[in-house]
Order: C-alpha cells, then sequence, then structure tokens
C-alpha cells in the first residue's frame, strides 16, 4: 500500500473512473448503433404503452468487473491517505485527495446498486428492485444534495397557481389539463388552493430587487472600464451573430484586466457554447451556435469572464491546493456567474429549475411527509408534460402535445438516469440558489466589506458557502459582521 502522498495522488489521477463523469456510465456509448437502437425502441415504447413505469432501458457502459476493480483502487487510496495522516498528521491537501477518492467511491458504489436493481428487474423480483431503486437514489442524494424543502415548495406553488388559472376556461383543453395535473399531484382542489394561497416564497431561490441594484454598483467599481466597455453592445433590439460577437468577448477579458494576462477568444468549428478553457487561457464558442440575444450578447461575456477571472487568480495562488479548483465547488461555480448576469441585465433567469421540480417529484415531495415515497418515470413524466402544456402559448394541437411529451422524455432521463433518481443534475438549480442567497446576504453588508468580499470570491474556485472551503481561503472578509 502507498502511503505517499504524491504516489497516492497519481493512483488516484491513473484510475480509469476518476476522469469519467457520474452521469457518463448511462449513456449508450458512443459509436454504438446496436445501443443508439435501443435507446430509441425505449422511448418509443414508454411514450406508446401508458402502462409502463419505468423505460426498458440496457446500459452496455455499466460493466461489474470494472467497477469492482475501481472500488477496490478506491479504497487502497483511501487506506493510504488514513495511514499517511497517522504519520504526517492532516494537510489539506491529503483531505482534498480523500474527499475526492471518496466521492468517486460513492459514485461507484450507486453504479452498482444500479446494476443489482438492473438484475432484480430482469427477474421479475419487484420488491428486491424497489430497494435497490430507492438505495441507489439516496446515494445519489448524498453525492449531489437534495432539493431545499421551501424552494421546491415555492416553485409548485407557482405552477398550481398556473393551474388553477386554466381552470377558469372551462371546456378548454388547458382546464382540462389542470383538473388532470392537479389529481395527478394528488391534491384535492381546496388543497391546491390552500397552496397557492401561500405567500410566494421567492426569497429561497431569487435575486432580491434591491440585491440586483447593489451588487451592480460594486461590480462596476470593482472592474470601472467594464460599463463603457460593453456599451457598444448594449441595447441592441436584434441578435448578434457568433462571428460579429468576438468583439463583446474580447471587451470583457479585457475590462476585467485578463487580456494584460494572455487571455483571448477563439471561435471553433461547430454549434458549441460558450466555454472557458482555464489552462489554455482562452474562451471558445462554435462558429455555428445560435446567435447572441440582446441580453446573452453582454451576460455570457461577463460569465465567461467570471469562470476566467477565478481560475486565472487561483492559478496565482502560493498554496498549491488554492490552484485547482476545489472538490464540490461547482455548484457555486456555475451559479455565480449566472446570478451576476442577472445583475447586470437585470432580467432573471433561474437555472435548472425543472430539473429541480422533477428530482422533488421523482423523491415524493408534493406528498405529505407521512406518505412520501420514490415515484416512477411514469408519474413525473405525466406530471411534467401537463405542466409544460399549461404554460404553453401557442395552440395544443395533437403535434404540439407529442412534441412536448417526447421532450419531457429527454429531461426526465436527466433526473432519472439508471432508471433511480438521480440529483445530478440539481447542481444548476442549488448553485444558483446558492449564489442568489449569498449575494442578498452581502448587499446588505456595509460598502468596502461588501467589495472585499466580492474581491475574495473571484480569488480561486472555491465555494465560499462551505465552511471548510471558506478556511482553506483564508476566511471570509464578512465574518465579523455577520457573526460568524
Ligand atoms: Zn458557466
Amino acid at each position: 500500500m502507498h502511503t505517499n502522498l504524491a504516489e497516492l495522488t497519481a493512483s488516484y489521477a491513473a484510475e480509469p473512473y476518476t476522469a469519467i463523469g457520474s452521469n457518463e456510465p448511462y449513456g449508450p456509448g458512443k459509436d454504438d448503433p446496436a445501443a443508439l437502437a435501443q435507446r430509441s425502441a425505449a422511448r418509443q415504447e414508454f411514450l406508446d404503452q401508458d402502462q409502463l413505469q419505468w423505460p426498458n432501458l440496457a446500459y452496455p457502459l455499466l460493466v461489474e468487473d470494472d467497477l469492482i476493480a475501481a472500488e477496490k483502487a478506491y479504497n487502497g487510496i483511501l487506506n493510504g491517505v488514513i495511514a499517511h495522516e497517522s504519520q504526517a498528521g492532516e494537510a489539506p491537501e491529503s483531505d482534498i485527495l480523500y474527499e475526492m477518492a471518496a466521492r468517486k467511491l460513492a459514485e461507484v458504489y450507486r453504479h452498482r446498486e444500479v446494476l443489482r436493481l438492473l438484475g432484480h428487474t430482469a427477474v421479475g423480483h419487484d420488491e428486491l428492485a424497489e430497494l435497490s431503486r430507492s438505495r441507489a437514489a439516496n446515494m445519489s442524494g448524498e453525492l449531489f444534495g437534495e432539493p431545499d424543502e421551501a424552494s421546491f415548495r415555492a416553485l409548485l406553488a407557482d405552477d398550481i397557481r398556473q393551474a388553477l388559472a386554466a381552470q377558469s376556461y372551462p371546456g378548454t383543453v388547458k382546464s382540462i389539463l389542470a383538473y388532470e395535473y392537479l389529481a395527478l399531484l394528488g391534491l384535492t382542489q381546496d388543497e391546491a388552493e390552500r397552496i397557492a394561497a401561500e405567500e410566494p416564497a421567492s426569497e429561497s431561490y431569487e435575486l432580491q430587487d434591491s440585491t440586483i441594484e447593489i451588487i451592480r454598483d460594486d461590480w462596476y467599481a470593482l472592474f470601472p472600464d467594464l460599463e463603457s466597455a460593453m456599451a457598444p453592445f448594449a441595447g441592441r433590439d436584434y441578435d448578434t451573430t457568433p462571428t460579429e460577437a468576438q468583439p463583446a468577448f474580447d471587451a470583457a477579458l479585457g475590462a476585467v484586466g485578463l487580456l494584460e494576462r494572455g487571455w483571448k477568444t477563439r471561435m471553433l468549428g461547430g454549434r458549441q457554447k460558450a466555454d472557458t478553457d482555464g489552462p489554455k487561457r482562452t474562451i471558445t464558442y462554435g462558429a455555428k451556435r445560435k446567435n447572441f440575444t440582446p441580453t446573452s450578447i453582454i451576460g455570457t461575456p461577463v460569465h465567461e469572464s467570471i469562470h476566467a477571472l477565478r481560475y486565472q487568480n487561483g492559478s496565482e495562488q502560493a498554496e498549491p491546493y488554492r490552484r485547482a479548483g476545489l472538490p464540490g465547488s461547482l455548484e457555486f461555480g456555475e451559479g455565480f456567474p449566472v446570478a451576476i448576469e442577472q445583475v447586470l441585465s437585470g432580467v432573471r433567469r433561474i437555472p435548472g429549475l425543472k430539473y429541480d421540480l422533477q428530482i422533488g417529484l421523482l423523491k415524493g415531495m408534493h406528498l405529505p411527509e407521512d406518505i412520501r415515497r420514490e415515484q416512477s418515470y411514469r408519474t413525473v413524466d405525466e406530471i411534467m408534460w401537463r405542466r409544460a402544456a399549461l404554460q404553453e402559448t401557442t395552440p395544443l394541437d395533437a403535434a404540439k402535445v407529442a412534441e412536448l411529451q417526447s421532450d419531457t422524455y429527454d429531461s426526465v432521463m436527466r433526473t432519472a438516469r439508471g432508471n433511480a433518481r438521480d440529483n445530478r443534475d440539481i447542481n444548476y438549480f442549488n448553485g444558483g440558489r446558492k449564489a442568489a442567497l449569498f449575494l442578498n446576504e452581502t448587499a446588505k453588508l456595509p460598502v468596502e466589506i461588501r467589495r472585499a468580499r466580492l474581491r475574495w470570491v473571484l480569488s480561486g474556485r472555491f465555494d465560499p458557502t462551505n465552511p471548510k472551503q471558506v478556511a482553506l481561503f483564508g476566511g471570509d472578509p464578512a465574518a465579523a459582521y455577520l457573526g460568524r
């Protein structure tokens, strides 16, 4: 067994599953026509047969022997770190390695539980299958977090209000769908009206109006050239093509001081969304991607410039553990730039709202606590396509309904990988919510503390709402004001 930290770090990096995302083993595999055909057949079968509770999917990439080997490797690394710490004591480097290996091991455990689920399903052991399904779901919750109760309830109340409004036009398609929607949620008319009447708890996931004003001033104070640099692209009443957008990205990089630190913008051939490539000091996007809207021509360059700044500032830190992105910091890392986009544009954009709803529904969070249990793909799919139909502004003919059902199938798939609840994509919503709460709190502080706190957030890739990571990044500048 290795006990040397450098060797342990190397064997962690060498283990194949380290580079495999937790979602990847649930895909059909690249360039596998038979697997792709199986996926579309299963999809069609699910859309055609209402009584089917879960799609009949195969997972050619989930291989038991590989998973057993990975489990052994990660266990070896964890034991190695424990042995190392018993001699050398605890340090941020070993702590971070332990956390990363433990997370990977938990992913592998979930993959293995899904294999058990598939085995039980194949031989008709329904009770054992449901047990494995709820175990796999809970493992995913431990890895990625669960929906926040108050936020979920606020989102659901918004949808219920929409359904109740649709009922006031009796005999219309929407009115019929609204009754079905509420029945599928298991709500009586009285219960639905009671939830709809609850005070909207938008504060639990949205930026407040005062936050938007205050943080906007702070942002322009931190980057005095930004507003004028982006002015040529502001207030457009037309879309901007990818080619014409390049100067906007360069302007954003220049205004935050990154052009002079070697950063550049590069257009790629395809339809790629904008992305920040830290090691290459480059922001990329596809020349064939869709045009930038009047909001996103400002928002997207600013968003990417924040990823770039946090990468660059982190890479210049003296301590090695501050140079890499810390484990579990992805949520805030994505939520924060999305929040600043809203601050500068004044246009709200709640990321991942649908995934949060789906995960909550799969978990049964719409039900009273004493009868909560995991819900089927079918149940959530039926609720969610009706929700989409109730929000639709174009006529609901048969073709439109089929399109909404088809889109909903794909959307539910992202929160039920392996035919068990998968919380991975809660990252988007929880990250946005974390960042909104963090900025709402920041906006109430004295101006100098606010700006010091924002500069601190930009000093690397960490989660300023995670106490351990706060300590690794020298402590929160607002700690004394917040009584922490
Ligand atoms: Zn991003």
